[in-house]
């Protein structure tokens, strides 16, 4: 089965793992602040802090951004649960907004109307490498003085009007899983131009800890004295696997060029098939196409998925509308909330899409895609 996303691994990603293992630090040591400081030269910003996934990135980026009970967080419905539960679990009380239906990123208009006195975050996702609309996005924080977050687990390599993702929004969380642009395994990365939210993304990734004598309370203690001033948790990201993501960092372009390759065969070859949409970008906006979300009549989804599956090829749907799963229905929310998120999602088939889908491997994508599509 040709799997709907896979990982490129080469011999200089192996080298990179291996020196790590070989060197004094297995964690925190020098391999932690080289990848994080080419993480943040790719976001065009100055701080990237590394974690251990993209979920604790979504985590961290929350509780920077200060997030506590009673605060509402605007987000999508079309993502991965994690935009939304990270916010949940810090108190937050989630607003899904609908999407626009030609990207599946959140609809500006939408977003503005959720808006209320206790919406602190605006958590955009950039669905399957599109950038969202952040000029629209950022239009509505300011006036309200929010914060955008952008979930970018699909979209590291994606640039607006030429800006990296990463520079986009007040924070940018990464994912690094194996489907995603380049892995470190398990891993993420919070990105931002703010020196405040850095530092508190830092303290709450490594247990809340105070090691500045300048700021600790009770300096005097001794040279073993750390204080915790915050509760934080344990998301270093070791350097083995830094090391691991330096390595696929330089090869970034090389795979979002593939991706693009890839992209344009099948838009070529799929465009003109009866009731079905092939991906589209804004104008301005040049995607690492993540994935490759064909939509398909919503009534023939189950069985074109079915064939594509019977034919090898590992097909995917992203996603199952996030308030549709038990935890948000057990809190009242309803289906139907979002009708432009669920239309998508119910006519949506993610085909593979990754770097090292040979071009014979494209080819027969494409042709069990029409069979299946011809019924
Ligand atoms: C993959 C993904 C995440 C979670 O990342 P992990 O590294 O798997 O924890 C969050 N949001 C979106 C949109 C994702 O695709």
């Amino acid at each position: 089965m040709l799997p709907y996303g896979r990982q490129s691994i080469d011999a200089s990603d192996i080298a990179a793992v291996t020196d790590a293992l070989n060197s004094d630090w297995l964690t925190t040591g020098p391999e932690v602040e080289r990848f994080e400081t080419a993480v943040a030269a790719r976001a065009g910003v100055d701080h990237a802090v590394s974690v251990t996934s993209g979920t604790a990135a979504l985590h961290v980026a929350y509780a920077a951004a200060g997030i506590e009970p009673g605060d509402e967080v605007i987000t999508t419905p079309l993502t991965f649960v994690a935009t939304a539960a990270t916010a949940a679990l810090l108190g937050a009380k989630i607003v899904f907004a609908d999407v626009d239906p030609a990207t599946g990123n959140l609809d500006p208009s939408a977003v503005a109307a959720a808006v209320t006195e206790r919406t602190r975050v605006v958590a955009g996702v950039d669905y399957a490498g599109v950038p969202v609309d952040a000029p629209a996005l950022r239009g509505i924080t300011s006036r309200h003085d929010l914060l955008l977050l952008e979930d970018a687990a699909h979209s590291i390599g994606s640039t607006l009007d030429g800006a990296p993702v990463g520079s986009l929004a007040d924070l940018t969380t990464y994912s690094f899983f194996p489907t995603k642009n380049l892995t470190t395994t398990e891993g993420g990365a919070v990105v931002t131009a703010d020196a405040e939210l850095a530092a508190r993304a830092v303290s709450f990734k490594n247990h809340g800890l105070v090691r500045d004598r300048a700021m600790q309370r009770y300096p005097d203690e001794g040279p073993w004295h750390q204080e915790v001033h915050a509760f934080g948790l344990n998301y270093r990201l070791p350097d083995v696997l830094c090391a691991l993501g330096t390595s696929q960092l330089e090869r970034l372009d090389q795979f979002v060029a593939r991706r693009a390759e890839i992209k344009a065969a099948y838009d070529e070859a799929l465009g003109d098939l009866e009731g079905v949409d092939i991906p589209v970008a804004p104008q301005g906006a040049a995607p690492a196409w993540h994935l490759y979300p064909l939509r398909v009549p919503a009534e023939r989804r189950r069985s074109i998925f079915d064939s594509l599956r019977e034919q090898g090829i590992g097909v995917q749907v992203n996603y199952i509308p996030a308030y549709w799963h038990p935890v948000f229905e057990d809190l009242g929310y309803q289906r139907g909330m979002c009708p432009v998120a669920e239309e998508y999602y119910r006519r949506e088939i993610s085909l593979p899409m990754f770097p090292a889908l040979t071009d014979s491997d494209v080819e027969r994508v494409i042709e069990a895609t029409r069979v299946a599509v011809a019924g």
